[in-house]
């Protein structure tokens, strides 16, 4: 079948930035993500969130329409092609995106319930993202759960909260600043981001509803001109491949697979590559390059597409021979033609020892 063009052409030389929701449990981290793939716009038209491995997709076009009511005048530049958010919120996921001590993940949503605030997995979440130097926001997620909170679907936020009673804006700061002075003593500087002056030296708070939409546009609006301003130059397309193994799977018909985040480069159909094994390196060669069958394709019989080549940033599913010992969080290298196997071998499974400790803490 034709392969349908869900890649991101670079923009600007940039790619699309890499994000990670990570919270304690039940903060909404699940329903956020499920908000954000919403799309506002018809299903087929150009600018459609595409579903891939592992990931999901939001095109510039859709990224457009979702901040729409937080930039009425325009103001808001788009530069990066889209933006790719990890479908598996979580711990998990994120500590299978490093990769020798730096992350993937270019930018994270921290989700805090502002009903509870700081919560234990609140904490070891923002050592994971200290640990790793990955830049975050916090989404101060349920705001629609203050007493006699008014929503007003998919707005932006400030708009909502100069719309509700001064009983419950009271009520609203108050707990801000509780939230606030927590992160306080987590040695975290932190500020609403409409009021935040230093961007490099205070986490941004974006105060959301993933119920009624409200704040949503505000979050995305921040995730974008972050990844834009702060981290250009960690987001520029290269074509040095840079590639992970999110997950390991066996599929009826395909054998054992791997998920792998493309972050940047290409990746081709024959390449031969390069991953750790749990019982050695893993040497092996591509033969199938898969992305999922777009939703409205579904009749067709296969539920993959096939690619030729992949260009980052992407998730991919990865077919190929002898993957059943693979590990998680491996980097994943293609032997060029002057290189020796050997060589990336060793030097992939040095990573070995170190991937294996962050699973025993995870
Ligand atoms: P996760 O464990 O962090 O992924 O949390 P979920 O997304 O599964 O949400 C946990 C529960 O909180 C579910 O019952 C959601 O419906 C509910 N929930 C999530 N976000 C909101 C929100 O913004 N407002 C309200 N009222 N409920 C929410």
């Amino acid at each position: 079948p034709e392969a349908t063009p869900v890649e991101s052409e670079p923009v600007n030389n940039l790619r699309s930035p890499i994000c990670c929701i990570l919270g304690h449990v039940d903060t909404g981290k699940t329903k956020l993500l499920d908000n954000l793939r919403r799309s506002h716009v018809q299903e087929g038209e150009a600018g459609g969130i595409t579903q891939q491995i592992g990931a999901t997709y939001f095109p510039i076009e859709s990224i457009k329409q979702k901040t729409k009511p937080v930039n009425k005048k325009g103001k808001l530049e788009f530069n990066i092609p889209g933006l790719l958010i990890i479908d598996t919120p979580g711990h998990e996921s994120f500590t299978n995106l490093r990769s020798r001590g730096t992350s993937l993940c270019n930018i994270a949503i921290l989700v805090i319930d502002i009903m509870h605030g700081l919560e234990p997995q609140t904490m070891e979440s923002i050592r994971l993202l200290r640990d790793n130097k990955t830049p975050f926001v916090v989404a101060l997620n349920k705001v629609d759960r203050l007493y006699g909170w008014h929503s007003i679907k998919e707005n932006g936020f400030q708009d909502s909260l100069l719309k509700q009673k001064k009983a419950i804006q009271r009520e609203f700061r108050d707990r801000v600043d509780s939230i606030i002075l927590q992160l306080n003593e987590q040695g975290l500087n932190a500020a609403l981001y409409f009021e935040n002056k230093q961007m490099g030296r205070y986490v941004s708070l974006v105060p959301t509803s993933a119920q009624s939409g409200e704040g949503v546009p505000d979050l995305v609006a921040l995730l974008v001109a972050l990844t834009q301003t702060r981290m250009s130059d960690r987001i520029k397309y290269i074509s040095t491949l840079e590639c992970t193994v999110l997950e390991v799977k066996v599929v009826e018909g395909l054998g054992a697979t791997i998920d792998v985040i493309l972050s940047n480069g290409v990746l081709r159909e024959g390449d031969r590559i390069v991953i750790c094994g749990m019982g050695g390196p893993i040497i092996t060669t591509v033969r199938a390059l898969l992305t999922p069958q777009p939703m409205k394709e579904m009749r067709v019989k296969s539920a993959y597409v096939h690619h030729k080549e992949i260009r980052a940033a992407m998730g991919v599913k990865v077919c190929a021979n002898d993957l059943e010992k693979a590990v998680a969080g491996s980097r994943l290298l293609v032997v060029g033609p002057e290189d020796d196997e050997e060589e990336l071998a060793d030097e992939l499974m040095a990573d070995l020892e170190d991937l294996l400790g962050s699973i025993d803490t995870s």
